[in-house]
């Protein structure tokens, strides 16, 4: 089995909103007021050209390429589209794909046709009902962002409806203490997606109260019910699909072999990083440094010499003890990287979301027995 490779590219270091909790611009790294705005024509062919190095380094099964940023869509459309055939890869031999992530706020029919032209996969960033969305994702002037991202979901919704759009999806950045069964409707009724990603606050041991972890069980928990009782296989829910899919089958070859994606992170000026989930616990990785490894300096090995394992060396090779005995762990494996640390003493331990997965997986595990799955002997004897 070969590698997937995720290349999130920082096309542009410069946003149209200002969220208070942006790791980006507002967390304590500050690598961006060293890097241009925008990425350049140069940087995103040195991209593609990295890609293929690596390529004839390495076996690729896959290569997906995030457009990312801040907002994306700030690279204007002429500029967008000159990237995109810039980062064209097709004469590699993996599958590939290309992903944008966008607060959705310029969105228009033209930006509609470019995804449609090169079938980019679309995500928008929205955190639920307007009274939650509008806490946080705020623009320049402290203004509330909801009506406007609402718009150009809708202009995506009839895009993607109409079979012009690859794909649409959302990402959640969950508020364990909101209303789970609020922003799991807004998100899928009113807004229309089909396909949700909650993504856990960047935590690790050092800042997280296990109280904040239970309030995260409870919503994890309420927004599994909604799903759940949807009972709707168009329905995706990152992480439940992946977890119910688990809960069926944790026999399943599959699992066991799940296969490795490595994650880069590459800024505007084509420099290499880990992935951001890294950046609100580890922000002197993120330091620009005169060593940095570029698209043009480096090779995908000396990524994974320097990075590969995440920033700390250890990472891959420690399973901490709880998860060598815990029914979940070919599936959940220890959790995100970024949310292992532990800052007394620099070690990887579990996730310190783990009570909250594990009110999850039991949830489910209960679900595939009252809808007459079998319960495998090694789930049924983990509590
Ligand atoms: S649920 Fe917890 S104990 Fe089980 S594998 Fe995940 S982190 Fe480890």
């Amino acid at each position: 089995m070969g590698l997937a490779l995720e290349l999130v590219l920082k096309v542009t270091e410069v946003c149209n909103i200002n969220c208070s909790y942006c790791y980006f611009f507002n967390g304590p790294d500050k690598s961006f007021q060293a890097h241009p705005k925008l990425m350049s024509l140069r940087t995103a062919g040195g991209v593609a050209d990295y890609i293929r190095r690596a390529a004839g380094e390495t076996q690729l099964d896959a290569v997906r390429l995030v457009l990312h940023g801040g907002e994306p869509l700030m690279l204007g459309k002429r500029r967008f589209t000159e990237l995109c055939e810039r980062l064209h890869i097709g004469d590699c031999a993996a599958r590939t794909g290309l992903s944008v992530q966008t607060n959705a706020m310029l969105v228009d029919d033209e930006w509609i046709e470019i995804f449609a032209r090169f079938g980019i996969d679309v995500g928008v960033s929205v955190d639920g009902p307007a009274d939650y969305h509008d806490a946080f994702r705020v623009d320049h002037r402290g203004r509330g962002t909801h009506a406007r991202t609402a718009a150009g979901v809708r202009r995506l919704r009839e895009a993607r409806d109409a079979g012009r759009l690859k794909s649409l999806g959302a990402i959640c950045v969950v508020d364990p203490t909101r209303d789970a069964r609020r922003v799991y409707r807004h998100i899928v009724d009113e807004l229309g997606f089909r396909t949700v990603a909650f993504n856990f606050p960047d935590a690790d041991w050092g800042n997280t109260a296990p109280e904040t972890v239970a309030r995260m069980g409870d919503f994890l928990g309420a927004a599994l019910e909604e799903w759940l009782s949807d009972d709707d296989p168009s329905i995706a829910v990152r992480p439940f699909t992946g977890m119910l899919a688990f809960a069926r089958a944790p026999g399943l070859a599959a699992w066991r072999a799940l296969g490795e994606t490595l994650v880069l992170g590459v800024a505007s000026d084509g420099s290499l990083a880990p992935d951001d989930s890294y950046r609100m616990t580890m922000p002197d990785v993120f330091r620009p440094d005169a060593a940095a490894l570029t698209v043009w300096n480096s090779e995908l090995g000396d990524f994974r010499t320097r990075y590969g394992d995440g920033p700390l060396p250890g990472l891959s090779a420690s399973k901490p003890g709880v998860c060598t005995a815990c029914a979940w762990s070919a599936h959940c494996r220890s959790g995100e990287g970024a949310h292992r640390y532990d800052p007394a003493g620099h070690a990887w331990r579990e996730t310190v979301y783990c009570e909250a997965l594990k009110r999850v997986y039991a949830r489910l595990r209960a679900y595939v027995v009252e809808n007459g799955g079998a319960e495998p002997a090694a789930m049924a004897a983990c509590a």
